[in-house]
């Protein structure tokens, strides 16, 4: 199944929008990818595991980290893309003003009163990070780290459960074989 046209024109203009936004940015892996890679991952993750064909939550996910991590506010989006689209980004966004322990906590809480769409937007986004954990991991992250990433993103996700399963049953079985992969502990200088 494709695109009706307008809606590969939305999902378009948003990978044009996060494109320039992530521009200077990398993710935490060694090679210090560029971020815009990630993005892009979530909406392909949607698109090919999940079955999504819903541009509305497919740019939404293109654009997801716009508040977040740029100067990117919720009314701008608004402009470009409409209250709908704004409101799914707003959704996903953290409070940046909070501390760590305060923005993980309450992912959890929010997780449980989502929108559907935010929903599917969060569940692709754990399922990217969790397997760049195994795969291309922040540079400098203990293994411990990385498994109490996945453990936090797991009480996340139980929070969204019977959006997609697909999406749903991908995930598990990813942080399966994450927590396989991340057993032991390195010496202490290294944690
Ligand atoms: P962070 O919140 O610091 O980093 C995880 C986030 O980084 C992911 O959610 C993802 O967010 C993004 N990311 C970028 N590149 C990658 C990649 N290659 N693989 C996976 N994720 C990537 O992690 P923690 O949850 O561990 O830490 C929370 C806070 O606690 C930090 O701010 C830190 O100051 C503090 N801290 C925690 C420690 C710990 O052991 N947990 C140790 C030391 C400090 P997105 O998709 O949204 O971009
Ligand atoms: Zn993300």
């Amino acid at each position: 199944m494709t695109l009706p046209a307008d809606d590969m024109v939305l999902v378009l203009k948003a990978l044009h929008f996060a494109a320039d936004k992530h521009r200077r940015q990398r993710r935490k892996d060694a090679a210090a990818s560029p971020y815009i890679n990630h993005p892009i991952a979530l909406a392909e993750v949607l698109a090919t595991i999940g079955g999504v064909r819903d541009a509305v939550t497919l740019s939404a996910a293109i654009l997801h980290d716009t508040i977040e991590d740029t100067e990117t506010t919720g009314q701008e989006l608004e402009a470009v893309f409409g209250a709908e689209i704004r409101a799914i980004v707003e959704e996903v966004t953290d409070d940046t003003s909070q501390p760590p322990a305060v923005r993980k906590l309450r992912q959890i809480e929010l997780a449980r009163t989502s929108s559907p769409r935010a929903r599917l937007v969060k569940l692709a986004d754990k399922i990217c990070n969790v397997r760049d954990l195994v795969e291309a991991p922040p540079a400098g992250w203990s293994l411990e780290r990385r498994r109490r990433y996945v453990e936090w993103a797991r009480a996340v996700i139980a929070e969204v459960c019977g959006c997609n399963s697909a999406l749903e049953l991908h995930f598990n079985a990813l942080c399966e074989r994450a927590m396989t992969h991340l057993v032991g502990s390195e010496p202490e200088s290294e944690r």
